[in-house]
């Protein structure tokens, strides 16, 4: 066993290949935060000097920020609906990803990808999952099959939204799950004009009064964007996720 250092040596087992790959996953992954840190900071200190606050970027929690990630790859990269979801452990670090696929496939849900992505060796009855969007009866079922003890969800969605059913029996509760509904009043206005942004792009048209009874701003914000072509401008640009998130912020700020 390797202590703190990378073995290169030859690979006599399962076990000794499983250990050295946990440890490169693991250096790649504090390098690519040691990045992402050093980005964020130079950012910040960019705003420090014109005097400017924190962005909204930096308002969100870390997995928000990767959930918001996830979303925009498969909407910008993959043409599917705007969703991403993370599961974290219990020490808030994040063990999976998963975007929305449906494009493709119409199983291919972010949460659903997310949880199959976590790897065997984490403690599933620890760990919650954030997705930018509230799970469809799929996505729950999921959550619930997977065991997971939380759900967060950035925005509700009036059309498909089924977290109430975590509590429908007895065979649900048995694994208690708490739901978390929207906190961030701005990550809900983005996630919900960007949802509806792409339904109208998509001629998903059914459940648009829902749509605008439940957020009549962020209904309005996307059907302005799907107007005006937002979507093949974004895909043709290199937007990052936060450039993106802080643009629909002050675009549509409540
Ligand atoms: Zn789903």
């Amino acid at each position: 066993m390797c202590a703190g250092k990378l073995c290169l040596g030859p690979v006599d087992s399962a076990g000794t290949d499983n250990a050295i790959y946990r440890l490169g996953e693991g250096i790649v992954a504090r390098a690519q935060r040691a990045l992402d840190e050093a980005r964020r900071s130079k950012a910040r200190e960019g705003r420090r000097r014109k005097g400017t606050t924190m962005s909204p970027w930096d308002a969100l929690s870390r997995p928000w920020q990767a959930a918001f990630a996830e979303a925009i790859a498969a909407y910008l990269r993959h043409g599917s609906a705007p969703i991403g979801a993370v599961v974290v452990d219990a020490r808030g670090e994040i063990v999976a990803r998963g975007g929305n696929g449906a494009s493709t496939n119409r199983l291919s849900h972010a949460e659903v990808n997310a949880l199959a992505a976590i790897p065997t060796r984490i403690d599933r009855s620890k760990c919650e999952i954030y997705t930018t969007l509230e799970p469809c009866p799929m996505c729950t079922g999921a959550i619930r099959m997977s065991q997971l003890r939380g759900v967060h969800f950035a925005a509700f969605d009036p059309s498909a939204g089924f977290t109430a059913y975590l509590q429908a029996n007895e065979f649900m509760r048995e694994f208690p799950c708490s739901s978390h509904p929207p906190t961030n009043i701005a990550l809900e206005l983005v996630i919900v004009s960007l949802v509806t942004e792409y339904r109208k792009r998509a001629g998903h048209d059914r459940w648009r009064e829902r749509w605008t009874r439940y957020h009549p701003q962020g209904a309005a914000c996307g059907g302005s964007l799907a107007a005006s072509g937002a979507h093949a401008e974004w895909v043709a640009s290199s937007l990052t996720p936060e450039q993106l998130y802080d643009h629909l912020v002050s675009v549509g700020a409540p």
